[in-house]
C-alpha cells in the first residue's frame, strides 16, 4: 500500500487543493499534517490576530478532514524533523506540500525538501495560492517588473488558464498520533476576541460563504462602492486568502461564470484587478526579498525618518491621534482585525508622512493586530502609503487625513461607528482634528515635504 504525507499551511482547504488532490490519486492512504513551526518564519512568525485565526481555521479543516476519512495530524517541532518522522512512521515515500513565497518559508521549504530527500523520502509541491507564479514572469529585457499596469498586462489571458479542483470525496487514512490544537497556545489568553468571534468565520465554509455573499450584494457595485468604508463594499476575503481557504483561481472561475450570466460588469473587472494587487505583492517579495524589511527605492535608505517621541507610537497604535478617520481605522483594526483598504492607506500616511516615523514600525503593529496580515501584501501596501515601494504613490502625495474623511465618509457612518463618542457631533464638526490631536497636520506636511527633497535626487 502507497502512503503519501500532505503538509497543510497556509492552504487550508479540500477545494482546488492540489497537493491534497495529487496525493490522494497517486497513493492509497494519506496522512495530513500541519506543524507549528513559528520560529521558522522569524521574524515573520504569525502575529497574535493571525493565530487566533489559524486556530479556528485549522479546527474548520480538522473537522472536514475527520468527515473524509483522514484526521488531520498536529504537531509543533522543527518541520524537516516532524516531517521525516512521520514519513517513517507511516511509511510514506512522497510528501506533497503547495508553494509559498515569502524569504523566510522559502528557504525553509527548501531545507526541507533537502532532508527529506536524504533519507530517501520524494518530494513533489505545488502552486495553489497565485493566478501566476513570480518565477514565471520578466519584462522583455529580462528584468522583474517594477509597476502594475505592465505585470498585469503581461499576466493577460494567463489568469483565466487554470481549473479549480473539485475536493477529494473520501480519504483513507494512515495510523499517526496528534497533538491537540489546543497545546499549540494559539488562543489568546485573555479574552479580546470576543469581537473577532462575532464577525468572522474562519474556514473554508466561511470562505466559500463569504465570497456567495459579496458575489450576490456588492460585487456589481464594488468599482465605485468599494472606498466607502462606512458601507459593506468590499469582500472581506482578505483572511481567508491568506490562509488559503480560498484560491483565487476558484473566485476568478466564479467572475467568468458570473460574467458569462452578464452579472459583475465593471464591478468585477476592478475587483478582478485588486486581486491583481495580490499577485504583484507576492511577485514583487519574491524577486526583491530584501523588500520586507528595506525600501524598495533605495533613496529611502537615507530618508530622515524621525525617533517616536515617547507615548507617540502607542497614541497611534491605539487609536488616540485624535484624527477621528485616524483613530475609527486604529479601533477598526484593534477590535476586529480588520480595516478598510481606504482606511489603512490614511492611517498609514499619517505615521510616516506627518508623523515621519518609519514604515517598518506600521507594518509590524498592522502585521500583530490584522487576521490578513500578510506579508507580500502588507509590504507592499507600506511601501506604496510610503512612497519607496514599487509603483508607490509618490512621497509628496501626503493624504489629508480631514479631506479623506469628508470624502469617502461624508455622513461619518464610519466615524460613528468606531468613535461612539463622537456622536453628537454635526457632520461637519465630525472629521475635523480634535483638541490635543498630536499633531498639525498643516505643520506635518510642510516638514514631510522638507524632508523629501534631502533624499529625492
Ligand atoms: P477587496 O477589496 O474585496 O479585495 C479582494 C482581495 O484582493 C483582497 O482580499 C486582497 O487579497 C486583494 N487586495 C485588495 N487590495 C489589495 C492591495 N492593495 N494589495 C494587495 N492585495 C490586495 N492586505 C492583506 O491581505 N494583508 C495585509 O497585511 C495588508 N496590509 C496592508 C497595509 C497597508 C498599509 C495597505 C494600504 C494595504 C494593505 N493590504 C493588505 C491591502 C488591502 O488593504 C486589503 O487586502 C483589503 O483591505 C482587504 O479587504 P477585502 O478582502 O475586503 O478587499
Amino acid at each position: 500500500m502507497k502512503t503519501a504525507v500532505v503538509w497543510f499551511r497556509r492552504d487550508l482547504r479540500l477545494h482546488h487543493n492540489p497537493a491534497l488532490t495529487a496525493a490522494a490519486r497517486a497513493a492509497d492512504r494519506v496522512v495530513p499534517v500541519f506543524v507549528w513551526a513559528p520560529h521558522e518564519e522569524a521574524p515573520w512568525a504569525p502575529g497574535a490576530a493571525s493565530r487566533w485565526w489559524l486556530h479556528h481555521s485549522l479546527a474548520a479543516l480538522g473537522r472536514s478532514l475527520d468527515r473524509l476519512g483522514a484526521p488531520l495530524v498536529i504537531r509543533a517541532g522543527e518541520s524537516a524533523t516532524v516531517l521525516s518522522q512521520l514519513a517513517r512512521q507511516t511509511g510514506a515515500d512522497t510528501v506533497y506540500w503547495n508553494r509559498l513565497y515569502e524569504p523566510a518559508v522559502r528557504a525553509r521549504d527548501r531545507v526541507v525538501e533537502d532532508a527529506l530527500q536524504r533519507v530517501g523520502i520524494g518530494v513533489e509541491t505545488f502552486n495553489a495560492a497565485l493566478l501566476v507564479e513570480p518565477h514565471t514572469m520578466a519584462n522583455a529585457q529580462g528584468e522583474p517588473y517594477r509597476m502594475f499596469t505592465p505585470f498585469w498586462r503581461a499576466a493577460g489571458q494567463r489568469i483565466w488558464e487554470q481549473e479549480p479542483e473539485a475536493a477529494p470525496r473520501k480519504l483513507l487514512a494512515a495510523a499517526a498520533s496528534s497533538d491537540g490544537l489546543d497545546s499549540l497556545g494559539l488562543l489568546p489568553k485573555i479574552r479580546w476576541d470576543r469581537v473577532m468571534e462575532a464577525t468572522w468565520r474562519p474556514g473554508e465554509a466561511g470562505a466559500l460563504a463569504t465570497l456567495d455573499t459579496f458575489c450576490d450584494e456588492a460585487l456589481s457595485g464594488y468599482a465605485r462602492q468599494r472606498d466607502f468604508p462606512g458601507e459593506r463594499g468590499t469582500s472581506r476575503l482578505s483572511p481567508h486568502l491568506h490562509f488559503g481557504e480560498i484560491a483565487p483561481v476558484q473566485i476568478v472561475a466564479r467572475l467568468a461564470a458570473l460574467q458569462a450570466r452578464g452579472v459583475g460588469g465593471a464591478g468585477a473587472e476592478t475587483f478582478l484587478k485588486e486581486l491583481g494587487w495580490r499577485e504583484f505583492a507576492h511577485y514583487l517579495l519574491w524577486h526583491f526579498p530584501h523588500t520586507a524589511e528595506a525600501p524598495l527605492d533605495a533613496r529611502f535608505e537615507k530618508f530622515p525618518w524621525r525617533k517616536p517621541a515617547p507615548g507617540e507610537l502607542r497614541a497611534w497604535q491605539r487609536g488616540r491621534t485624535g484624527l477621528p478617520i485616524v483613530d475609527a481605522g486604529l479601533r477598526e483594526l484593534w477590535a476586529t482585525g480588520w480595516m478598510h483598504n481606504r482606511v489603512r492607506m490614511v492611517v498609514a500616511s499619517l505615521l510616516t508622512k506627518n508623523l515621519l516615523l518609519p514604515w517598518q514600525e506600521g507594518a509590524r503593529w498592522y502585521w500583530d493586530t490584522l487576521v490578513d496580515a500578510d506579508l507580500a501584501n502588507n509590504t507592499l501596501g507600506w511601501q506604496w502609503t510610503a512612497g519607496c515601494g514599487a509603483d508607490a504613490a509618490p512621497f509628496f502625495r501626503i493624504f489629508n487625513p480631514v479631506l479623506q474623511s469628508k470624502k469617502f465618509d461624508p455622513r461619518g457612518a464610519y466615524l460613528r461607528r468606531w468613535l461612539p463618542e463622537l456622536n453628537d457631533l454635526p457632520d461637519e464638526a465630525l472629521h475635523q482634528p480634535r483638541p490635543g490631536a498630536i499633531i498639525d497636520l498643516a505643520a506635518s506636511r510642510a516638514r514631510a515635504l522638507e524632508a523629501f527633497s534631502k533624499i529625492k535626487n
